[in-house]
């Protein structure tokens, strides 16, 4: 169904965001119905949505759980990690990345990113890897999948999982593979302003029939409800088990049935973003004091962000003028580790130099499916006009 109404997306004139949810009647319509039903929170809607979402992930299971964090603190329960252990993260991300895996007791090795894509070096992965390495933690930057086969590869070595952070990506693909059908473990997120939206909302996919078990009870308590792996099967027909500590992170009825009417549009959505990714790109690429975003070959990206990069010192002045314009740029990221929660425990300044003057530079533009060519050009207008070309 097209979208209902200008209403519904927001103005194109005064302030622009830099990104935004795509809410059609069909969505609206799909929430109600489960409003009316029977069950609001585990019911029918949540074992659809997993499946839709599997269509996406060339088949492997997900569980739907309450956010992207809740996902990576979920994924990371599921891969077993605890005091002692380490994880070797890419610092070029939303601190959840880290954060979950901090808050399992894990130590947080951060490894340097690629100059030019953002993402997690293979070397730098390779070079912080130790016998006490249990995960190895890469990030989809922008929507641009990781070295993922490299990366398995450098995890699988040292006995480590490979987990994948594509907040950014679901609906990519890599090397002709699907995001989700690749790593050991992936999260995803459905944030509005990523490239689907349950409101609050994410998933954990994996090909491992253990690791989905264990995300699975993490999700749910712990409880264990199967009488053939319950401690005292003999109880009553009542009884529940806890073996590990969980929490409840369950996704709701109500908001699966969104996230499954929005999935059917994931391949408009990721058209739409590519077409805008291309019109930046073509209008910036010959602008002397930016450098476009790259593509590695075999990557098939969802663009989630447009990540600018403007040289010479002056990104943050783009942004001021941007701004000033009423057009929402972003920042993404300020490396992981210089939010002082790791600050106060060791981490420096200077650790990777990368991931440092990536973040130096980058700058996102809006980008979202319902931007229209006109807001597009606006933006141009906004970048061009402060270089004076
Ligand atoms: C958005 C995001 C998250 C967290 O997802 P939420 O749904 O907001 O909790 C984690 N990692 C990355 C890279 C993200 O962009």
């Amino acid at each position: 169904m097209p979208e209902s109404s200008a209403a519904s997306e927001g103005p194109s004139a005064g302030f622009l965001p830099y990104g935004r949810q795509s809410v059609s009647e069909e969505d609206i319509e799909a929430v109600v119905s489960v409003l009316r039903g029977d069950w609001l929170t585990t019911g029918p809607a949540v074992a659809k949505f997993e499946a839709d979402l599997a269509e996406h992930t060339g088949g492997t299971p997900a569980v739907a759980v309450t956010s992207g964090t809740a996902a990576l603190h979920v994924a990371y329960a599921a891969a077993g990690i605890g005091e002692g252990d380490e994880v070797v993260a890419s610092p070029m991300t939303f601190v959840a990345t880290a954060a979950t895996a901090a808050l399992h007791g894990a130590k947080v090795v951060f490894a340097d990113v690629e100059p030019d894509t953002g993402n997690l070096s293979v070397d730098a992965a390779a070079a912080a890897i130790t016998s006490r390495t249990k995960v190895v933690a890469a990030v989809d930057y922008a929507g641009h999948p990781a070295e993922l086969d490299a990366l398995a590869k450098v995890a699988h070595d040292a006995d480590a999982l490979l987990l994948e952070d594509a907040a950014h990506s679901v609906g990519g693909s890599w090397q002709g593979r699907p995001v989700g059908s690749i790593a050991d473990l992936t999260t995803f997120s459905f944030f509005p302003t990523k490239n689907l939206t349950t409101a609050e909302g994410g998933a954990v996919v994996s090909g491992s029939d253990e690791l989905v078990r264990r995300a699975q009870a993490f999700r749910n308590h712990g409880l264990v409800r199967d009488k053939s792996r319950q401690r005292y099967p003999d109880e009553g027909a009542w009884h529940q088990e806890v073996h590990e500590f969980g929490l409840n992170y369950r996704l709701p009825d109500v908001l699966c049935a969104l996230g499954s009417s929005q999935l059917k549009r994931l391949t408009e959505f990721k058209l739409r973003r590519a077409e805008i990714h291309a019109r930046y790109n073509a209008a910036l690429a010959e602008v002397e004091g930016v450098l476009t975003p790259p593509r590695r070959e075999g990557a098939d990206p969802v663009w989630h962000l447009y990540p600018l990069r403007v040289l010479d010192g002056r990104r943050r002045a783009l942004f001021d003028h941007l701004r000033g314009l009423g057009i929402g740029v972003q920042v993404n990221y300020i490396p992981a580790y210089w939010h002082p929660v790791f600050e106060d425990l060791g981490y420096r300044r200077g650790l990777c130099p990368n991931a440092e003057a990536y973040y130096e530079q980058e700058l996102s533009l809006p980008l979202f499916p319902s931007l229209k060519d006109s807001d597009v050009d606006r933006v141009i207008d906004g970048v061009r006009g402060f270089f004076g070309s």
